[in-house]
């Protein structure tokens, strides 16, 4: 009897105060985080065997399990979301795409199919439009929702590989890569990781493709590349870089790709983080020219700070795209918003993803959007105008956008101040290297940074470094 009842509600009574526990406990979290340490206070042997061990024969309450999961979860968790969190390129899962997710869950939709979940299709297919729109790319591109940074740069470099083959009249689709035409490919010294896994995923192999040289900021030069160019008969792909890990810099757009495109090359731009300056009228031209390329790959979850598994990516021609992921049959009809998600990305079932991005968006607006990656280059300005005002810390690079890379004296004072910053657990910068130095790097990226934080975090590294060369090892 109790149990038709509660049937007849949707929830049992369990399942509906697992769910209420979770938001609340959400709330909690956030609110309470400025109190909490910068970083976890469990190691990894802690906070992982508090979870680890076999499955238990019976069962437990949901609500219990998440209350069980909170409890646990305490300690192990970094603070990425604080704004004193400067380490990597990470965003701080703003609040109003966190509450949007939990929709996104609740709602259980499978978006890879528009014929079944028509909001959250127009809410992705928004998505898509406003990103393409605020980055000034070409609008009728194709896009696709993806898990992240690596997956965009991977799924670009496979709409390329699709093109550049079917140029040469092979069809990759149909008869892979055994025995087709080589595609050459260039990429800069200074690129991220990321691109070259893409490559690696793509089946254009790592290790093959030529590197070409970059100048101090990490940028290609366009000597070099031309001279590489030179070297190569066949349209190749070109990898360039909206955003240096390091610098922050951006590669020569308005040189390089005419370059490629005189040889009908593919032009695809890693714009993880830094593609957002785009959005910036009076930043833009750091960049200008980007909007030329042929594909692009952005993050949602760093500089829009969605909670993560949130990347983009971009083709200015949809075709090679859609011919390259496509996994459902030819004969399904196009909607009338002529976009089928799982056209663009290489899931076929999945969630829906792009929702969180949708109501951040719709909380910032155009002019939000603005604020915030304006506000994090100055934030980053001002923090290497400080710490390079000390003797004894130097900032090495230019500020290009929102990275600032620290090094001391010498490396290993470097790896002590960053140690000490880090343990002190007031502000979360982590380690780099550059120009052949270790370095400290901070990345100005959480939605809630403010002077506030930029000072702090140049007061912990000064001070750090202070200690640190008046207490030798
Ligand atoms: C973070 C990053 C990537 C990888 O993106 P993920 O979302 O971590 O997969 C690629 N390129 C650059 C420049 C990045 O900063």
């Amino acid at each position: 009897m109790t149990k038709e009842v509660s049937t007849a509600r949707g929830l049992t009574d369990t399942q509906a105060r697992a769910i209420e526990g979770a938001a609340q406990a959400a709330r909690v979290y956030r609110e309470e985080l400025p109190q909490m340490p910068a970083r976890p206070t469990l190691d990894l042997d802690e906070a992982a065997g508090r979870f680890l061990g076999p499955l238990p024969e019976a069962g437990m309450p949901e609500d219990d399990v998440i209350a069980q999961i909170v409890r646990d979860a305490s300690g192990g968790l970094h603070s990425m979301a604080n704004p004193t969190f400067f380490g990597y390129v990470l965003g701080a899962s703003h609040p109003v795409g966190v509450a949007a997710d939990m929709l996104v869950s609740a709602w259980g939709q499978n978006a890879g199919s528009s014929f079944e979940t028509p909001a959250v299709t127009g809410m992705e297919r928004a998505v898509c439009d406003w990103v393409i729109s605020l980055l000034s790319l070409p609008p009728d591109s194709g896009a696709g929702l993806v898990t992240g940074g690596t997956v965009a740069n991977m799924v670009g470099v496979m709409a390329a590989r699709n093109k550049l083959l079917s140029a040469q009249g092979w069809d990759v689709e149909a008869d892979g890569l055994f025995g087709a035409p080589e595609i050459p490919v260039l990429i800069g010294q200074d690129a991220h990781s990321a691109p070259f896994a893409a490559l690696r995923y793509a089946g254009l192999g790592a290790a093959r493709v030529q590197v070409v040289e970059t100048d101090g900021e990490g940028r290609i030069m366009p000597d070099a590349f031309r001279k590489a160019l030179e070297q190569i008969d066949a349209p190749p792909l070109v990898v360039l870089q909206a955003g240096q890990i390091n610098t922050g810099a951006f590669d020569p757009f308005t040189d390089l790709i005419p370059m490629v495109h005189e040889r009908k090359g593919w032009v695809h731009v890693d714009g993880a983080f830094g593609l957002w300056l785009a959005a910036v009228p009076e930043l833009e031209h750091r960049l200008a020219d980007v909007q030329k390329a042929d594909s692009w790959a952005v993050d949602l979850h760093k500089w829009l700070n969605a909670p993560f598994d949130a990347g983009m990516v971009i083709v200015r021609d949809r075709a090679p795209l859609v011919a390259s992921m496509s996994a459902r049959g030819a004969y399904l009809p196009e909607t009338t918003v002529h976009w089928e998600p799982t056209d663009s990305t290489p899931e076929l079932s999945r969630r829906a993803r792009g929702i969180p991005s949708y109501a951040i968006l719709r909380h910032l607006g155009v002019t939000g959007v603005r604020e915030l990656v304006a506000r994090h280059c100055r934030l980053a300005e001002r923090i290497a105008a400080t710490v390079s005002a000390e003797s004894g810390l130097a900032v090495l690079n230019e500020i290009h956008s929102n990275q600032v890379a620290i090094a001391c004296g010498d490396d290993g004072l470097t790896m002590r101040v960053l140690k000490r910053v880090q343990e002190r657990g007031k502000v979360y910068p982590t380690h780099g290297e550059w120009a052949g130095r270790q370095i400290i790097r901070a990345s100005v990226i959480g939605y809630a940074m403010t002077e506030i934080d930029a000072d702090l975090l140049s007061a912990e590294v000064i001070n750090a470094y202070r200690w640190c060369a008046s207490n030798p090892e």
